[in-house]
């Protein structure tokens, strides 16, 4: 018999599902609640690629929990709430305390809990989806995926900060890394296609948000993001890695607190700090119009992923098997692929495959491939993302333990 799981994403004022039947990992429906606890709430369901809208209030993520299994009940997915088998909930941190993903008992929700003051942007809406979903499912097995879990096999010189080390132990500030249901996904999938368990790989996931990780035999070695998801690489609205002085110098220069200036680091800076725009087709139109800081934030950009590349290779002793781009941007744009790759070839011995690279991403006919030539020294693919087959896949694992 078929059987049904849910995956849940929960944001502060929003709240994402899939519902798929397994065996065979089928998406049977998706859909987006948004704006919840605002006035004009609205949200969208997917079936077979057709989209339906609703409009109407939703209070809290309750509200919208109840439209969802409404709207599985109307669409004829579920006839009965007891098919749902068991629900997998992304959660953004788990801290020292969770390597992997685990069944969230009640010790495990206080945790989550305890955890919010490391991701307080994303934990809220996390935990009020975790709640809402224990309310309408109170016997079946829901279960944490978190976005850290991957990267706790990163060894102590990667992730510790060069600071009092009293931080590290009264408050645990060091580096947890994020995105990693996606690296874990690539890595399994790199596992899989090299028939290697030991894979050495540098994980590129560039979207609007983006990291790099460093995979050493099959396992996390180094990531980009730190304590929080604003360190590494520049983003569509993050800085990235920067001096941390200069929160105290803007601060005096400005007037600006330092919450303030946080969220200019996190939600007005990275591409859309320097040339004002943060989607990257967007970033694209503006370079290739000429303008002149269009050019730089593109520039900027590409450099800061060919950065970690470089230190990745070297810390990983020049012993790749492949480099993976992933993720909206590395998914979907030839021209900046091959812009890494011909800065990074004259030292690596890579050269692009240009046909198979521009034949690949939206509106093209390959969604992956190869995109090295065959006298490269080190393989180049691009790999979709899946983080919500990750999560379906843990679920599952957990769910029938
Ligand atoms: P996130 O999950 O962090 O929101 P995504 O992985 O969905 O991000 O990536 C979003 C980014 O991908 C945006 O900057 C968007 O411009 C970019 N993107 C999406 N489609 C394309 C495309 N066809 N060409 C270039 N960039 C694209």
């Amino acid at each position: 018999m078929s059987e049904k799981y849910l995956v849940i994403n929960g944001g502060s004022s929003s709240l994402k599902f899939s519902l798929y039947e397994m065996p065979g990992e089928k998406l049977l429906i998706n859909g987006y609640f948004e704006k919840i606890g605002f006035e004009d709430s609205f949200w969208t369901l997917k079936i077979n690629s057709e989209k339906v809208r609703y409009e109407g209030y939703l209070a809290n993520h309750s509200d919208a929990v109840n439209k969802m299994i409404e709207g599985l009940k109307e669409h004829k997915i579920i006839d009965s709430l007891d098919e749902i088998c068991g629900v997998g909930h992304r959660v953004l941190h788990g801290g020292e305390i969770y390597s992997d993903s685990v069944e969230i008992t009640d010790k495990v929700l206080d945790d989550i809990i305890s955890l919010t003051k490391l991701g307080p942007l994303h934990h809220p809406g996390e935990i009020a989806g975790i709640k809402a979903m224990k309310e309408v499912l109170p016997n079946v097995k829901q279960v944490a995926v978190f976005d850290t879990a991957f990267h706790q096999t990163m060894p102590k010189e990667n992730y510790m900060y060069a600071v009092p080390y009293e931080w590290y132990q009264k408050y645990k500030v060091r580096k947890y890394g994020f995105h990693g249901t996606s690296h874990k996904y690539i890595t399994e999938y790199m596992k899989d296609r090299l028939n290697k368990e030991d894979v050495n790989l540098i994980i590129c996931h560039v979207g609007s948000g983006a990291s790099i990780s460093c995979i050493k035999n099959g396992k996390c070695y180094n990531t980009t993001m730190g304590l929080t998801p604003l360190d590494g690489l520049i983003m569509g609205t993050r800085s990235g890695n920067i001096d941390a002085s200069l929160i105290k110098f803007i601060m005096d220069e400005t007037g600006m607190s330092v919450d303030e200036i946080t969220n200019e680091l996190n939600k007005n800076s990275g591409l859309k700090g320097i040339c004002g725009k943060n989607d990257f087709r967007d970033l694209l139109a503006l370079k290739n119009s000429g303008n002149e800081l269009g050019i730089l934030a593109y520039n900027m950009f590409r450099d800061s992923i060919i950065k970690y590349i470089a230190e990745y290779c070297f810390q990983l002793e020049g012993r790749v098997d492949a480099i993976v781009f992933t993720a909206g941007v590395l998914e979907n744009n030839a021209v900046l692929r091959e812009d890494i790759v011909n800065k990074i070839s004259p030292v690596l011995g890579i050269n692009i495959n240009k046909d198979v690279n521009d034949n690949i991403g939206y509106g093209h006919e390959l969604d992956e491939g190869v995109i090295n030539t065959d006298d490269s020294s080190i393989q180049i693919l691009v790999v979709p993302t899946n983080e919500e087959v990750m999560i379906l896949r843990d679920l599952c694992e957990i769910v029938k333990a």
